[in-house]
């Protein structure tokens, strides 16, 4: 399990029962009291400024190198109510990624590929937060733990949840629902680990080219990692053939989908790879 940094005073825990969450350090009320809310539109644009707003980030990456000896990459922000300057400033304090709840799914409204100003890559709540009232916890459970889970694993999603400890029930049905996710061995990757693979995709670029003459697709890609994996949609009717990386036989995995022939390789590490399929 690895840290989110949410909020630098957000999620002290200074509260009755451990809980806090209650204040928005980046968004300005008028007054504490009032409920401030970017989706309810209740913040305005009463927001702190960049220098300040990066006080925050810089404040809470800090005190959890110092409290966990681990400085985390994500960044969430308390109650997601920040501005565009929020995710400038959580990337220039060293954040990789930022996440929000599924109601923001990608692309973020303040960004464009999932880059927040070209600059931090959202990693969405996909299985968004868990109840508090204990009706709503019996409704509820049943369905996180029988539908949402397995649609997000045939999705290759993680099934990645938020809450606050409000109370014994909501942290019960959390522990439930991670239950029947260790039946499955579904706690890999972790969200970072996650983040991480999808930063290094994209830095992945792949250039390809078909003979039809020697029935053969080569795709040159550079920034390769490992566990990289290129899909080859052979041309109808086709079946594999042998298939080369760097030169040397490799292997594949093929799959007919939909009547359509795919052949999946799975790259080993290296900066460059020149990939050969032979079909038939
Ligand atoms: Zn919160």
């Amino acid at each position: 399990m690895l840290p989110i940094a949410h909020g630098y005073k957000h999620q002290v825990g200074i509260g009755q029962e451990d809980f806090s969450g209650g204040d928005y350090e980046i968004c300005l009320s008028p007054t504490d009291q009032v409920l401030c809310d970017t989706r309810a539109n209740t913040c305005g644009n009463n927001f702190r400024s960049l220098a300040e707003q990066k006080q925050v980030t810089d404040s809470a990456r800090a005190e959890m190198a110092a409290q966990f000896n681990y400085t985390p990459l994500i960044w969430e922000t308390p109650h997601y109510a920040g501005n565009q300057d929020t995710y400038r400033a959580a990337a220039e304090s060293g954040f990789q990624f930022f996440t929000e709840s599924d109601t923001m799914l990608y692309p973020n409204k303040f960004g464009y590929l999932n880059l927040a100003q070209g600059l931090i890559m959202n990693i969405p709540e996909t299985a968004f937060d868990f109840q508090d009232n204990p009706t709503l916890i019996a409704l509820m459970e049943p369905i996180k733990k029988d539908n949402i889970l397995p649609r997000l694993v045939r999705l290759n999603a993680p099934y990645y949840t938020f809450y606050h400890n409000t109370n014994f029930e909501q942290y019960k049905s959390l522990v439930n629902v991670i239950n029947k996710a260790r039946t499955y061995d579904l706690w890999y990757p972790s969200v970072e680990e996650f983040g991480l693979f999808w930063k290094s995709r994209d830095q992945a670029s792949v250039s390809a080219d078909v003979d039809p003459f020697l029935k053969k697709i080569t795709a040159g890609v550079n920034n390769v990692f490992e566990g990289l994996t290129l899909t080859f949609r052979l041309p109808d009717g086709a079946s594999p053939g042998t298939v080369v990386i760097n030169g040397s036989p490799a292997g594949s995995i093929n799959k007919m989908v939909g009547g359509v022939p795919l052949v999946y390789v799975v790259l080993p590490a290296g900066t460059a790879a020149v990939v050969e399929v032979n079909y038939k």
